[in-house]
């Protein structure tokens, strides 16, 4: 594939003034109390500011035609709209949206985190993949993340501003307009561009379990961004203790990051497994709240040539996951420079996934996507800092539709 497409890249905002952009109503309160709003009128400039900033897409204060001139001056005098600055933006040939997102300093030691966010749009829905960290602690021997430093945490303002800058470059908030793209993004009744979110990026969600659950209350709050928490998956490499909290505060739909039907080569591909086993693992699924046969867990099984892709195997992943309401995603191995690992032949891959398709599991393997910018994914890293996202979909088109 080629054809990349460059896209035009948002100017740099300048940074002075905090962004309310992103911020959770508790958050948006202290900000309007720190301005001397009386906490009695929190409540209600609270439900306006929201309306303006996660319903309107609103990035100036100017436009908030029911709020007083007065607060407006002061909010304006205090506070900014601005979102973090997209500095590299590709479109491939399949419509697949890469981002370069660079977020502004935290405090004088931060340079400003880096981060890449993927939109993949099919006919029926569009989806958003999000980071939840900036590299991450976990050590899973074939994923590129896995090779750097954790840098930090997200803010849950943070997470959230990679959908509105999303909406933003796709023209998806009133009044906004779409990018010419030939008919890339999804429409038609009801449909919006980014109508799902996959928690896939960079990062372990749920070793950044408050901020990603705060984040999700603000992505799903009905009154703003409005996405609905089944078209939300969060992707962990099995911290099992958070699981069933994230089912209780999130509600989300939930992946797994398996890789191995057994313990010994789960070890090495995840280390994680040496203090979450597959039994734990498997049995906190069993537990999750919520899960159904209409709400499935997704298994990522990412497929590594001559380590897990074995019939043998193929067939000891349908055993273990008897009993769970599952879905099982084989992920082509994405090779990065310096990895000990290749991607499974594809003839491989299509015996494993005939197993598992005659096992009762539909549509098992992806075909991946924008896998053109991937590849110009390792330019982007050094000019930039060293970054990745994997574009992919966790989701399955039959159960998510018969979901809503
Ligand atoms: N940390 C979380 C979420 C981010 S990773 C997790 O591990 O689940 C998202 C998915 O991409 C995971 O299933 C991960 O195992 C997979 N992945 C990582 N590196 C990959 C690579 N090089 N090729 C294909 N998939 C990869
Ligand atoms: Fe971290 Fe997930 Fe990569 Fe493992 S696969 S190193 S948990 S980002």
């Amino acid at each position: 594939m080629t054809d990349i497409v460059l896209e035009t890249p948002t100017a740099a905002p300048v940074q002075a003034k905090p962004s309310l952009v992103g911020l959770t109503r508790a958050q948006l309160a202290a900000a309007l109390g720190a301005v001397g709003v009386p906490e009695r009128e929190q409540r209600m400039r609270v439900g306006q500011l929201w309306h303006w900033i996660y319903f309107q897409g609103a990035s100036s204060f100017d436009a908030m035609l029911n709020v007083s001139k007065v607060l407006r001056a002061k909010l304006a005098e205090t506070y900014s709209l601005s979102r973090p600055e997209v500095v590299a933006a590709q479109l491939s040939k399949d419509g697949t949206r890469k981002w370069l997102i660079r977020m502004p300093p935290v405090d004088a030691r931060d340079k400003g985190a880096e981060i890449e966010c993927v939109y993949i749009p099919e006919s029926d829905r569009g989806t958003l993949c999000i980071s939840s960290q900036v590299g991450c602690t976990l050590t899973c021997t074939f994923c590129h993340t896995g090779t750097q430093k954790l840098v930090r945490n997200l803010s849950a303002q943070e997470i959230v501003q990679q959908l509105v800058v999303a909406r933003d470059m796709l023209g998806d908030f009133p009044g906004q307009t779409r990018p010419d793209d030939d008919g890339l993004i999804p429409v038609g009744e009801g449909v919006r561009p980014v109508s799902n979110i996959v928690f896939m990026g960079m990062g372990e969600p749920l070793y950044n379990f408050d901020q990603v659950t705060d984040a999700i209350g603000v992505l799903t709050d009905g009154d703003g961004l409005s996405l609905s928490k089944r078209r939300i998956t969060v992707s962990t490499s099995g911290v099992v203790p958070q699981i069933e909290p994230l089912g209780d505060a999130a509600g989300t739909m939930l992946a797994i990051s398996l890789h191995a039907t057994n313990d010994e080569l789960r070890n090495k591909l995840v280390p994680l497994n040496k203090k979450y086993p597959l039994k734990d693992l498997l049995d906190a699924c069993r537990n999750y709240p919520g899960a159904s046969n209409a709400r499935r867990i997704t298994f990522e099984y990412v497929m590594l040539k001559g380590v897990n892709d074995s019939p043998a195997e193929a067939r000891q992943l349908v055993r273990l996951l008897k009993g769970i309401p599952a879905k099982i995603n084989l992920i082509p191995f994405n090779p990065w420079p310096g990895t000990q690992y290749e991607c499974s032949d594809w003839e491989t891959i299509e015996q494993f996934s005939d197993i598992v398709f005659n096992a009762g599991y539909a549509s098992p393997v992806r075909t991946p996507r924008g896998r053109d910018i991937l590849a110009a994914c390792g330019q982007l890293k050094s000019e930039t800092e060293k970054l990745r996202a994997r574009a992919r979909l966790a989701l399955d088109d039959e159960d998510q539709a018969s979901a809503d």
